[in-house]
């Protein structure tokens, strides 16, 4: 598959460490062996770096482990020959993926330099996922897990009858630290974000133990961060060890062919 030039959209070519297109618009790859094809990249935030650390620390316990097996199961089912994993973050369900040809993309730097440094399998790209690098119906499959989708783009960019696997947050996902959290912890609305029909749904759920370390970097990894009051994360600070419920929605949805619409 080959990559589009995000200035003018022709093709990319590959000339050493960087990619050009036939206009001599040109990128580097990164020294960890992602590539920035994003024209106005997130500047690595603070912010950015302390919830990378805080999902890959999180994310090495295994809690979320049974999440990565449901869904390499789902894409071998597909046999996709190229995939696109869009808001891949660090690599942790990419790198996993049972494909020979996928592509992470991913507007955080820092994300990415960890899931380039830490797996060869794939190709990093910075890039957004509303607009991606990538031509018309070159994909078999995408992969939205956990990040917005874009029908539209995600439509564009698959094949006629390839696939999209998306992954949200179940009703009691994360339930019972939210009940430490908050007075009134809702349960998460069970929207798919997809216009149609899935071809396949599906609920899993695991409960795991966590205490304070892990507690702290899955607050810190979730949006709850940001509507967290001191005083409520102190309150998991001091919880002690919770047993957690990890819930999460896999969706399947199929591109038609405009035969059939
Ligand atoms: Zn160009």
């Amino acid at each position: 598959m080959k990559l589009l030039c995000p200035v003018c959209g022709q093709e990319l070519h590959r000339v050493d460490r960087r990619v050009c297109c036939a206009q001599n618009h040109s990128f580097d790859y990164a020294r960890q062996g992602y590539l920035n094809l994003a024209l106005r990249a997130r500047a690595g935030s603070g912010d950015e770096k302390r919830m990378v650390t805080a999902r890959t620390d999180f994310l090495h316990t295994g809690a979320y482990g049974f999440l990565r097996d449901t869904l390499c199961a789902w894409i071998s089912e597909e046999k996709p020959e190229v995939l696109a994993d869009l808001g891949c973050g660090e690599g942790y369900y990419t790198s996993a993926f049972p494909v020979r040809e996928k592509y992470g993309f991913d507007l955080s730097k820092d994300a990415l330099r960890y899931a380039a440094a830490h797996d060869k399998t794939t190709a990093y790209i910075v890039a957004s996922t509303s607009r991606l690098p990538l031509p018309d119906a070159c994909a078999d499959m995408a992969v939205i897990c956990f990040a917005p989708v874009f029908e539209k783009e995600i439509c564009r960019i698959l094949k006629d009858g390839g696939s999209f696997l998306t992954v949200t947050p179940g009703p009691d996902h994360l339930l019972e630290m939210k009940a430490v959290l908050y007075e009134h912890p809702y349960r998460n609305p069970e929207k798919s974000g997809v216009s149609f029909a899935p071809e396949k749904e599906e609920i899993i759920r695991q409960t795991f133990r966590a205490g304070s370390q892990e507690l702290a970097a899955l607050l810190t990894m979730t949006p709850y961060f940001y509507r967290t009051s001191p005083e409520a994360a102190a309150r998991l600070n001091t919880c002690g060890e919770l047993q957690v419920t990890a819930e999460f929605i896999l969706r399947l949805y199929r591109k038609k062919s405009p035969a059939l619409l």
